[in-house]
């Protein structure tokens, strides 16, 4: 069975089977790659993820396992709506890794979707029937669980990171230099760039 630390769970926040297949994608995608969680900057991972469908979790499996975070800026979203992830990491090449259908096509039936689908969120559910879908996902070969396709050809070149800020010449406060606008010839940050009390009208009785 593979072995999960169970302060992922106590990250993510509740147990289900998301998380869980998306430490497991995290994990092969390093051991593909030759390389260790990421202490610094180095993977960076795209996510075909949207937004409005549950196995959003697996993201925060790829994060844990990969240490590629949200807060680090090493994980942005595609909006494709799959569940499926490229994970680069530079001098290594990269991988796509994809839940294949058959495998989800396994989960679909357990009682764990049927709490969900009437609209039990994971910690209600009675434990018993969380980990044996947990387990499920631990226990499975990782060929029936994804697809792996190599990306030697793939480039990504990340935003070159800056400490320089300025003062919005309206609001005051700091922004980092990238997300300067100018309007009206003063150097603003985007909510005061939008903003345009000018245009408010006082409807006539
Ligand atoms: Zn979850
Ligand atoms: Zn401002």
């Amino acid at each position: 069975m593979f072995n999960l630390p169970n302060w992922a769970f106590e990250f993510h926040g509740h147990k289900c089977p998301f998380m869980p297949i998306g430490y497991r994608m995290g994990t092969l995608a390093m051991e593909l790659l030759d390389v260790g969680k990421t202490q610094n900057h180095e993977m960076h991972v795209f996510s075909e993820m949207g937004i409005g469908h549950p196995q959003g979790c697996m993201q925060d499996g790829i994060m844990s396992a990969t240490g590629a975070t949200f807060g680090k800026g090493l994980i942005e979203k595609l909006y494709y709506g799959k569940v499926a992830a490229t994970f680069y990491y530079p001098g290594k090449g990269a991988v796509r890794i994809f839940l294949k259908n058959s495998f989800a096509d396994s989960l679909a039936p357990h009682e764990f979707f049927k709490y969900r689908k009437k609209g039990v969120e994971p910690s209600e559910i009675p434990d018993e029937v969380r980990m044996d879908i947990i387990n499920m996902v631990l226990d499975a070969d990782v060929d029936d669980l994804f697809e792996v396709t190599k990306l030697p050809d793939f480039t990504y070149t990340p935003v070159k990171g800056s400490f320089n800020k300025a003062k919005c010449e309206v609001c005051g406060e700091y922004v980092f230099e990238r997300y300067l606008r100018v309007k009206d010839g003063k150097k603003v940050c985007i909510p005061c760039s939008e903003h345009n009390i000018a245009e408010v009208t006082i409807p006539k009785p």
